[in-house]
């Protein structure tokens, strides 16, 4: 049976054929709480985004930040993009100032980019009580910055600071504002939702009578996600008329965040029909988000829409035996191949023998009936014990290995040893809290006794594993742990008697950069439960990477 046909989909009449993609993970993004960019990560940021082929980057604020003004030296001289092109961003002049000794103009002529993108205020009230000036001023200071870097040489894209807020309370000066970038050149304005609290609604109606009042004027759109709008007021502008949308990978920005590319690219581009990126460039989407969210050290969100790893997952016998059946279109809403991700079925109690079957197949392994029994049997088994293996598919996938009497050669764990100090625990002093842990193993034939330290006893495991097998394994140089979490499980036994009836599960997640895999471990000590993760972690990442 083949799949059935995606329901046909496209923009209603007036909605504009391409939308560009303007990226400012390196500005706004750079704002999420949990973010610390070197120029380093920076740079690596930028060469994923022009990977999957934005057109715009935004860098960062070279007048408010060293580090971005160092950032756009670099990146200037050392990056070679082929479909992206940088942008500095800055703000309009100072009030009753002059443009040519304006500090912030002046760093972003200085920055080295084709294209500037200035901030200036669009709601009156800003205007009179925050910059205590005239309406007039205000206009001015916007025209006469764009003026300024249009004389400079440069591409200006004007973001209209609180515009919706402001249209809403004063549409007349609103206007005057866009209307004094676009006269003096700007080559796109753009309407920012800063405070993140527009509804969709007023988002595409307001785009809309902005766009007919500016004819010939391309419009912009940038949107916070406070209201939880941020995706939907994206793509709500777009069908107002904006071609030319900002948003961050992963939805990282202030506060609640920007709005998420990752979402609003396949949108546009698989629902509506609007050309986005290169063609070629969507399958790239879920590696890219994945990436980067290794390079800012933030754990991927599993449920984000099209690029998390449970946003084709599935679970339950009448789910998985209808994919079995009908392939992927009978319950997921595109391709996941074509953003780059992939089907996933979880295992569980519910799932059976034929979830088993069909998990065997989607990590390429073939079981016989036997092996399936087996399989199944185990399963059971350790579920029953505090085991989930729907939240650990790496090692679902060793397990199964295992059953086919596979085992690994990389290493041999002969034992490990892992103490924690705290030298002054009354002082809440975490500087003198110290753990240190020792590990012995066979790699190559020759047995090899190393140690390590960490902040706590995972991070020392890892550490001493790794020194113990850095040299002959170099592929462990690619393999991270990005995430750990704890549960206790049953710990509520008869009074009394607590801690007899517990065992503690840990789940850790791991990525090589391309790809991110999970692995359990349940003991009743957090240790050994975390140290069967951690093995099964790197083992996978070595037969993986
Ligand atoms: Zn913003």
């Amino acid at each position: 049976m083949t799949d059935p046909a995606l329901p046909s989909v496209g923009a209603p009449p007036g909605t504009p054929t391409a939308v560009e993609i303007f990226d400012t993970t390196l500005r706004d993004g750079a704002q999420f709480e949990g973010i610390s960019l070197s120029v380093e990560d920076k740079l690596r940021v930028a060469e994923q985004l022009d990977w999957l082929g934005v057109a715009w980057i935004e860098g960062g604020y070279p007048m408010a930040n060293p580090k971005d003004e160092e950032f756009f030296r670099r990146a200037v001289n050392e990056l070679q993009l082929s479909t992206a092109t940088l942008v500095a961003f800055g703000s309009t002049r100072r009030k009753a100032g002059k443009v040519d000794d304006d500090p912030t103009l002046r760093a972003l002529v200085e920055a080295g980019t084709s294209t500037v993108c200035i901030v200036g205020k669009s709601w009156d009230f800003h205007v009179t009580d925050a910059l205590e000036t005239t309406l007039d001023e205000g206009v001015a200071m916007v025209g006469d910055s764009v003026k300024f870097l249009r004389n400079a040489g440069l591409r200006v894209f004007f973001d209209a600071e609180h515009f919706f807020d402001g249209y809403k309370a004063n549409p007349e000066f609103a206007l005057r504002v866009l209307e004094a970038a676009a006269t003096e050149g700007a080559d796109c304005v753009v309407l920012c939702d800063t405070n993140g609290g527009s509804l969709p609604h007023e988002v595409q109606r307001i785009t809309g009578e902005v766009v007919s009042y500016l004819e010939g004027v391309k419009v912009g759109i940038h949107t916070q996600n406070d209201s939880g709008c941020a995706v939907a007021n994206s793509i709500a502008a777009v069908l107002g008329g904006a071609s030319h949308v900002q948003g961050t990978v992963n939805g990282y920005g202030e506060r609640t965040g920007n709005a998420n590319l990752m979402t609003v690219i396949p949108d546009l581009t698989l629902k509506l029909g609007i050309e986005t990126l290169p063609e070629g460039r969507i399958s790239r989407l879920t590696s890219v988000s994945r990436h980067v969210a290794e390079l800012v050290n933030l754990p991927p969100h599993a449920a984000d829409p099209y690029v998390g790893s449970s946003a084709f997952a599935h679970k339950g016998g009448l789910h998985t035996s209808a994919l079995g059946r009908a392939g992927g279109a009978s319950y997921e809403h595109v391709d996941p191949a074509v953003v780059g991700n992939r089907t996933r079925v979880l295992v569980s109690e519910l799932g059976g023998r034929a979830g088993l079957g069909m998990k065997a197949e989607e990590f390429g392994l073939e079981l016989d009936g036997a092996q399936t029994k087996d399989l199944s049997e185990r399963v059971n088994l350790l579920e029953s014990q505090g085991w989930v293996f729907e939240a650990a598919d790496a090692s679902l996938e060793l397990l199964m290995r295992d059953v086919q009497g596979w085992t690994q050669e990389f290493f041999a764990v002969e034992s490990y040893r892992v103490t924690t100090e705290h030298l002054n625990p009354a002082g809440g002093n975490d500087a003198a809290l110290s753990t240190e842990a020792t590990v012995t193993v066979a790699v190559d034939g020759e047995r090899v006794v190393t140690e390590g330290s960490g902040n706590g006893p995972v991070n020392a495991l890892d550490a001493a594993l790794r020194s113990a097998l850095a040299d002959r394994l170099p592929a462990l140089s690619k393999i991270h742990l990005t995430d750990f979490r704890v549960r206790v499980l049953d710990a509520a036994d008869a009074a009394g008697n607590a801690d007899t009836g517990a065992v503690v599960r840990v789940l850790i997640d791991t990525t090589n950069g391309d790809e991110t895999w999970t692995t359990v471990g349940v003991s009743p000590n957090v240790i050994e439960a975390s140290w069967t993760a951690l093995v099964d972690a790197l083992v996978f990442g070595l037969l993986h990477t």
